[in-house]
């Protein structure tokens, strides 16, 4: 066979060579250790939580080692691309800090256009290139093309299920299909002429000389040693259209764009002995692989399972749409990425998770399991910390989005917004409301007139005592008073109404009294916030002002 003329015959438009191509991608020039990553997604949907998990370290590697970090979008699947979802994928990493140096990137008009010197960053405009290396690989004789049609291929694969399900010997079943293979790789050339001529679609196989029972040594960064069979099966490198299957675009790309590490999901784990055999093919230097655990959950039953596209919390749209902080996600990423985060988090409360020293040796080699519990905690923390200013800017910006008349509450008095967002932060134990966006109305609403309502009932005493609290309270309030002078005074009106002042006496002789002073204080609460948790009522009172003070306490009694 001249594998010279069948080249040829096969790919008569491609004129260059592997080495006028790999002159228009040089080395890249950077320092010793700067890894080069990339994320490649494929436009099929939208970004998935287990999809932010490798993004995450392949962003984080190269930034932290002053290498690059590219985008590279693997549309080489038409059929299964959803218009816009590229644009979409770019606008959501970058909500979450994945930040690329390269690549595919949005331009001013919201397209996506290429940035950098490695590209096109896009595989369906690589189609050339992968074809002079399939070229280059036929006129090598390592690979071959197939002119079996889908449908025969089809036929032949159920013609296999059927044989499947009788034949339980899988020594028999692999050496059969091994025999069909083998028999698809002998032609003549007058047979590929016939083809060519007829019109047919072929594809490109590669021909695998590996042998199943020799076993290839491996480490992946993440998974640590492995061993595998060579791979023996003769996998499809180009389909019928020209486009390349994800193996053989993952090979030349990654090889071509420079990249160091390849860091993706667990699942092409299987996938690695056609690669390792790709890369020899083609001469290529294999890079370092880290395959990432996939993220569990729990089910109904305790079980753990896959997290699927369906679960709630894949979706990282829904997060924004459910008003986590962008902050408060990645920060419990880098908890489920990095046993270490954490202590390293409580001794570096106030710096940023990117000054976090990453280790790849941290990272877990089993599948992680996402807690929504867990995030809620690291977000209310995260929340805690923020001044009332970036929680104002931050929360407002989600409103406009999910709750306008919200926003437009907000924005109408920044001060009075700012003051209550103010109480109970900048100390060392700053208070917890709010976890979501989401929680800020249900948590400052009554500070509102068009919110306030009375929700929680009042503590169980009679309308009479809790009216006459109330009256009592109308009586002496006076807003000019200190806070103690004010806390004197709702004292008094306990005593005098039969109630402990102090709760110390109270809690050796309850049943010396009616109540105590929290009772007390319990009913105005109720009264002024409509809720039996609600931040310092004296601070609740100064930000209300008197008018709207005494107006609802006056109204709530005349309910009673
Ligand atoms: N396009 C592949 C995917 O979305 C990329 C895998 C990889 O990173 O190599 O799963």
């Amino acid at each position: 066979m001249d594998h010279n003329m069948l080249a040829e015959m096969l790919f008569p438009h491609i004129q260059d060579t592997p080495a006028d191509i790999e002159a228009r991608y040089p080395a890249r020039k950077l320092a010793e250790g700067a890894k080069v990553t990339r994320f490649a997604p494929s436009p099929t949907g939208f970004v998935h939580f287990g999809g932010l998990f490798p993004s995450t370290v392949a962003e984080r590697l190269p930034h932290q080692s002053g290498g690059v970090f590219y985008l590279r979008i693997e549309d080489t699947d038409a059929k299964r691309e959803v218009e816009g979802a590229a644009e979409g994928l770019i606008k959501t990493l970058a909500t979450y800090g994945i930040r690329f140096d390269e690549g595919a990137i949005l331009d001013e008009e919201g397209k996506i256009s290429d940035k950098g010197d490695y590209g096109p960053y896009k595989q369906s405009m690589r189609g050339p290139i992968y074809q002079t290396y399939a070229k280059q690989l036929v006129r090598e004789g390592k690979a071959y093309p197939c002119f079996t049609t889908e449908e025969e291929l089809d036929e032949l694969q159920q013609v296999n299920k059927k044989e499947e399900i009788k034949n339980t010997d899988w020594q028999v079943e692999a050496e059969k299909r091994r025999e069909e293979m083998l028999a698809r790789r002998q032609f003549t050339m007058e047979e590929v002429k016939a083809h060519l001529d007829a019109g047919h679609p072929f594809v490109i196989r590669i021909l695998a000389e590996g042998d199943a029972e020799k076993k290839v040594k491996f480490t992946d960064l993440v998974k640590g040693a492995l061993e595998f069979p060579e791979n023996d099966e003769d996998f499809v490198l180009l389909k019928s259209d020209g486009i390349p299957t994800y193996h053989f675009a993952h090979a030349v790309d990654d090889h071509l764009m420079g990249t160091t590490h390849v860091i993706r999901g667990e699942e092409w784990l299987p996938s690695l002995p056609k690669h390792v055999q790709l890369f020899s093919y083609l001469g290529f230097k294999l890079p370092k692989y880290m395959h990432i655990a996939q993220i569990m959950r729990l089910d109904e039953n305790g079980n753990k399972k896959k997290l699927s596209k369906r679960d709630m919390g894949a979706n990282m749209d829904d997060y924004t749409r459910m008003g986590y902080s962008p902050e408060a996600v990645c920060e419990y990423v880098m908890t489920l990425l990095n046993s270490n985060y954490e202590e390293w988090h409580a001794k570096n409360i106030d710096k940023p998770y990117t000054d976090f020293p990453f280790n790849i040796k941290k990272m877990s080699v089993s599948g992680c399991l996402f807690d929504f519990n867990k995030l809620d905690d690291v977000s209310k923390n995260i929340l805690s910390r923020m001044t009332a200013e970036q929680v104002y800017e931050k929360l407002v910006a989600w409103a406009t989005l999910f709750d306008p008349d919200f926003a437009k509450v907000l924005t109408a008095d920044r001060e009075k917004a700012l003051t209550i967002l103010s109480i109970g932060r900048g100390g060392k134990k700053p208070r917890k409301d709010l976890c979501t966006w989401a929680d800020a109305k249900p948590y400052m609403g009554f500070f509102y007139d068009e919110y306030f309502e009375i929700v929680d009932p009042y503590a169980d005493f009679d309308r009479e005592t809790i009216a006459l609290v109330m009256k009592k309270f109308l009586e002496t309030y006076d807003p000019k008073d200190e806070m103690s002078a004010w806390f004197d005074k709702i004292k008094a009106i306990a005593s005098e109404l039969g109630f402990a002042a102090d709760m110390k006496a109270y809690k050796q002789n309850p049943t010396a009294y009616r109540g105590n002073v929290a009772d007390v204080s319990s009913f105005i609460r109720v009264a002024v916030t409509g809720k039996q948790n609600a931040p310092d009522l004296y601070t609740v009172m100064q930000i209300l002002g008197e008018e709207t003070t005494r107006a609802r306490v006056t109204k709530a009694m005349m309910a009673l």
